[in-house]
Parts: structure tokens; C-alpha cells; sequence
């Protein structure tokens, strides 16, 4: 009899998921809130059921419901997706206790992985880590920053989705950080144990994709996501432009001496904050990433698939040396959001069409006509684009991006369009500083990214300073211009260049 999944999240990492059940014969299984019911995640699945409430915690956070879904369904497995569950230790206890597995790292793992206080003590063996601690007390949060100097950043033991992170560059600051840290952290992970790092100022975020089953863990290269807003990650590449091959090898493998520590045993990720050549390590992410897509692109490797291999007890089907990447990919998150104040704009998606050609990967749950709810993420597409070397893979997207239509709701599109048409980008030297920094209108193609903002007209003409300084602000403050309200095909703009 074939076997069951239940996956236990929404949108489009249910349907990534679902191909890789298929393809090892597993049947996909789903769950709905009330407000997911036109979702498009609902028809790859093959059983679902309904397990109503829109808000997160009516719903795909209420463990309860998820697993007497997992049992009326009769499934044997349940993949968490990212977010939601994904890296929460109490609901793989239960699903241990209820005899279904859950496909992530085991429970004794978690309790590491997924306490960053904790993770950072056990890295700490085998990698650098930034100065710091957890602190209970405002007092001690004032002696330890000033021992370690400011700036610093104030974490959530338990966070995630780079919530709970405050920046904090005096001792005023500090006690205004402190309470609203702890609060956001029990709000959103139930627990207010936070901790303080020295804050590096302008580093990069690199990543090390990790598989391990009992007997081996191997690493499939490294991901690049220093383009963020938020500290939240919105451009990701492989490999990474910042690395020699002296530096690659040190960065995986210090992950895998991390991840042996933790005797890790599924797909993970090692994140690490990289400064002048010395990286120092930040989290496990103890599931599968947004952006694992890229890994699979150049290595040719199912992620999803291993994570299903593992869990069933099958252990990986391949060995590190059955990794070897191969050019270049690069993944944009278009997120229903303004592309220059990231504010979250959900509403009715009037015409998409995806770009599709050669090399290019969408996963998404968008279609024409569909509603985007309001109550969850705002990650509605990624748009992976893969090519020989890194200067292809940058044209292949802005092509890509530029024919990408989306109307009705504003996306970051025009905001990739500028950041890949950006010179610091372009040499691969940036950092998380980068978006600030970012002058979205001030390139040839940022201005062709301004005119789809703005219902130009079609003819683009090169903006004076003042112009750009103008379209700036008002892209700010004013959110009124940016729909495409006859749904003309982007790409067109082009045309007039
Ligand atoms: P990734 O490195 O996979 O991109 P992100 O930090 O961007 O990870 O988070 C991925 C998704 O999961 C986002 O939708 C984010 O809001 C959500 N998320 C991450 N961690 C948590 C958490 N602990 N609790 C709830 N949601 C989370
Ligand atoms: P989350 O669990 O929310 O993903 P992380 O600890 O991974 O939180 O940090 C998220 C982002 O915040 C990083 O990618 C980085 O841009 C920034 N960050 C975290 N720690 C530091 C630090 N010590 N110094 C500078 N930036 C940091
Ligand atoms: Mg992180």
C-alpha cells in the first residue's frame, strides 16, 4: 500500500513538497484554513481536509487539528514545510508520541537546533561565534553590552523569521529594546529568553545547505542571502561571490563539524555571519529553506526527496562525493509587497503569468484571479534562474523579471530589477547593508523598474537627479501609484528603452 503525507503548511512549499512525494510513489496529503480554501496548494494534494480558522493559531498552528488530520487521513508521515511547525520541538514529540513520523531532524536534535542560546554553546566547539550571551535581567543586558561594546543585537533565544531582533547602539536604547524584544519574542515563540550578540556591522549572510541521515552528513555547497530588508532574506545565490575555494572549504567544513556536534540527522542549514574573510557561525535552521531551490538547481539534488529518504529510514541516497555543483543560480522572492517600503499588500491577483523558458524555475501558488489572503507571509513566487556562470544567470533573470507579470497587487518585482541592475551587486560586493544603500532609480533599468511602479508613460526617458530624488520619495509615502490597474504586459516597457 502506498504510503501518506500529510503536509502541514500552505502555499507553495506544499506543492514542492507534493512533486517529491509523488516521485517516490507517496501519496500528498493537505490541510486548509478557512481562508486557504481557493488555494492552489489544495489541488496537488490528493486527500485534504479543512481544519478551519484563518489566523495561523486557528489554524496551521494548532497541533491539535494537524494531527487528528494526519490520523482521519491515515498518514505515516508529516512534512512541517518551513515556518508554521517546521522547527517547533513539542509538536515532534507529539507526532513521535502519535507514531507518525515528522520529516525533520529528531527531537533530541531540536532541543539544540532550535534553542539559539544553546546551539550557539555547542558551535561554539567547533566554530568562531560573536561575543555574547543570554540575559535575563535589563541590568545584565546593560553590564554585558558594555562589556562587549555597542553596537549590539538582541535576539530571541527561540526566534525565527527575523522576529525579535532589535539593533541597539546605546545603553538607552538598550533598556527601550529590551522589554519590546522579550515582548515580540513571547508573542510570537512563547518564550521570552532572549540573548545579545555584538553586532557586526555590514557582514554578509552565508549559508551551508547540510544532509545527514545516522551514519553521514554531507554538505551541498553554499548560499549567499545577503540581500535582506528586516534582517529577512529577499535575494539568494550560489555559490557565493564573497568565497575562494580555500574559504568554501573552511565554511562547509566547519557546518558539518557543527552539525556532527549536534548528531544532526536531516536536511539543515548553518548559517553564518561573514566578515573579512572570518565567519562566524549565527543558527541551524532545522528544516527545508525558501530558498533551497538553488542548491537543487546546481547540484541536481531533490532536497525534499532526501528529507523523505531519511525520514522513512532509508537513509540519503547519495555521498558527498556525489555532490558537484554545477554554474550558477539565483532566486528572487516576489513577495506581495510595495517593492520600496516591503509593506505587505495582500489583495486580488488580476492577471499572472509566470516567465518560463530554459533554466528558469517557478514555485508558486499564484493564478489569475486569486485572492492573496492577509493573514499569512507575503512570499507569493520565487523566480530561480540558473546558467552557466553568474553574469548569464544575472541577465537570464532581469530577462526574466522584466516578462514576469503580476497585476493588481504591487510585488518586488521592480525592486529586483533594480537590485540586479545595481554596480555592487553586479561585482558581487555587497552585504546585508545593501538595500539601504540601494538608490532603486538611479540605473538604466531601475528606471525601467520606476516606470512598471509607476504607470510611466511607455516611453522611458533618463531622470534627472531631482526626478529620481522626487519618484523616491513618493514611492515612500505614497502607495497610490503603484498598481497596474489594465494589467498591460510589463515586458512592453521594454521595448521603448
Ligand atoms: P529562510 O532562511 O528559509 O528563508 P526565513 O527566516 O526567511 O527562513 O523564514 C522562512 C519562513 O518561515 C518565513 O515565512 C518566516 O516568516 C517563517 N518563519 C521562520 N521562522 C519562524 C518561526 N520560528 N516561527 C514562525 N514562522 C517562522
Ligand atoms: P532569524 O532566526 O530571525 O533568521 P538570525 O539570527 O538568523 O535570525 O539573524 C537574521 C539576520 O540578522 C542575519 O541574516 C543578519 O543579517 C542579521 N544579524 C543577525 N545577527 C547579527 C549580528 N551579530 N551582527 C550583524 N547582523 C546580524
Ligand atoms: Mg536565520
Amino acid at each position: 500500500m502506498f504510503k501518506k503525507v500529510l503536509i502541514a503548511n500552505r502555499g507553495e512549499i506544499v506543492i514542492r513538497v507534493a512533486k517529491s512525494c509523488r516521485k517516490l510513489d507517496l501519496r500528498p496529503c493537505g490541510i486548509y484554513s478557512d481562508a486557504d480554501k481557493d488555494s492552489l496548494h489544495i489541488r496537488h494534494c490528493e486527500e485534504v481536509l479543512s481544519i478551519g480558522g484563518s489566523s495561523p493559531s486557528e489554524s496551521y498552528l494548532r497541533m491539535d487539528k494537524i494531527i487528528n488530520a494526519a490520523q482521519k487521513l491515515g498518514c505515516d508521515f508529516i512534512h512541517p514545510g518551513y515556518g508554521f511547525l517546521a522547527e517547533n520541538l513539542e509538536f515532534s514529540e507529539l507526532c513521535r508520541k502519535e507514531g507518525i513520523i515528522f520529516v525533520g531532524p529528531s527531537p533530541e536534535v531540536m532541543k539544540l537546533s532550535g534553542d539559539k542560546v544553546r546551539a550557539r554553546k555547542v558551535a561554539s566547539k567547533v566554530a568562531s561565534i560573536v561575543e555574547g550571551d543570554e540575559v535575563s535581567k535589563v541590568s545584565d543586558a546593560l553590564d554585558l553590552a558594555n562589556k562587549i561594546g555597542y553596537p549590539v543585537i538582541l535576539k530571541a533565544a527561540k526566534g525565527g523569521g527575523g522576529r525579535g531582533l532589535r539593533i541597539v547602539t546605546s545603553s538607552d536604547e538598550l533598556k527601550v529594546a529590551f522589554a519590546s524584544s522579550r515582548n515580540e519574542a513571547i508573542m510570537s515563540f512563547g518564550s521570552d529568553r532572549v540573548y545579545i550578540e555584538k553586532y557586526i556591522e555590514n557582514p554578509r549572510h552565508i549559508e551551508v545547505q547540510i544532509l545527514g541521515d545516522d551514519s553521514n552528513i554531507i554538505h551541498l555547497g553554499e548560499r549567499e542571502c545577503s540581500v535582506q530588508r528586516r534582517n529577512q532574506k529577499l535575494i539568494e545565490e550560489t555559490p557565493s561571490p564573497a568565497l575562494t575555494n580555500e574559504t568554501r572549504e573552511k565554511i562547509t567544513d566547519t557546518a558539518i563539524a557543527v552539525m556532527k556536534e549536534m548528531r544532526y540527522n536531516n536536511a539543515g542549514t548553518v548559517e553564518f555571519l561573514f566578515k573579512e574573510g572570518n565567519f562566524y557561525f549565527m543558527e541551524v535552521n532545522s528544516r527545508i529553506q525558501v530558498e533551497h531551490a538553488i542548491t537543487e538547481e546546481v547540484t541536481g539534488i531533490d532536497i525534499v526527496a532526501e528529507q523523505l529518504h531519511i525520514s522513512s529510514g532509508e537513509g540519503l541516497s547519495i555521498k558527498q562525493e556525489d555532490v558537484k555543483p554545477r554554474g550558477h543560480a539565483i532566486e528572487c522572492r516576489i513577495n506581495a509587497e510595495h517593492p520600496i517600503s516591503f509593506v505587505p499588500f495582500p489583495g486580488m491577483v488580476k492577471h499572472f503569468v509566470p516567465t518560463i523558458g530554459k533554466g528558469i524555475r517557478v514555485d508558486t501558488f499564484l493564478y489569475s484571479g486569486y485572492s492573496i489572503p492577509p493573514f499569512y507571509d507575503s512570499l507569493v513566487a520565487k523566480l530561480i534562474c540558473t546558467g552557466e556562470n553568474r553574469d548569464d544567470t544575472i541577465r537570464m533573470m532581469k530577462d526574466a523579471l522584466f516578462s514576469f507579470r503580476i497585476s493588481g497587487i504591487p510585488t518586488t518585482i521592480p525592486f529586483h530589477i533594480s537590485a540586479l541592475s545595481d554596480n555592487r551587486f553586479l561585482e558581487g560586493n555587497y552585504d546585508t547593508s545593501f538595500i539601504n544603500q540601494l538608490r532603486p532609480f538611479s540605473s538604466k533599468d531601475g528606471e525601467v523598474a520606476a516606470a512598471i511602479l509607476f504607470q510611466l508613460p511607455k516611453k522611458v526617458h533618463f531622470l534627472k537627479k531631482s526626478e529620481e530624488e522626487d519618484l523616491w520619495m513618493k514611492s515612500r509615502f505614497d502607495w497610490t501609484h503603484i498598481f497596474d490597474p489594465d494589467g498591460s504586459p510589463q515586458s512592453s516597457l521594454r521595448w521603448n528603452k
